[in-house]
């Protein structure tokens, strides 16, 4: 008699039960083991800890760094749109003044 957890490795990614043994999901090919960082021991993908010393085996700031990035990229849109806007200003006053020297 097999232990219910080891009969099927179920599939990170399209949550396929696949057989015990193999590397890569049968209907995906992704695959279903993943090495621990901190330990190098083998682990189930669909696991979120290492099951020999219990460290993260994903990480999950990433979508934190985008969203910075992204809030990040508009801030810097906004102040070349500002830069150029005082600067078009300015350029407007020089070549105004340059003018009414010339003719006045
Ligand atoms: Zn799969
Ligand atoms: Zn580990």
């Amino acid at each position: 008699m097999q232990s219910e957890s080891e009969e099927t490795v179920i599939c990170a990614k399209c949550k396929q039960p696949n057989d015990p043994g193999l590397e890569r999901c049968v209907r995906c090919q992704g695959h279903l083991y993943v090495a621990c960082r901190a330990c190098g021991a083998k682990n189930q993908r669909v696991l979120t800890k290492c099951r020999s010393c219990g460290s993260a085996l994903h990480r999950i700031k990433r979508k934190r760094k985008m969203k910075n990035l992204y809030v990040e990229g508009h801030v810097w849109r906004i102040i070349v749109v500002c830069i150029l806007f005082v600067m078009g200003i300015i350029a407007w006053v020089v070549v105004r003044h340059y003018f009414f020297n010339r003719t006045v």
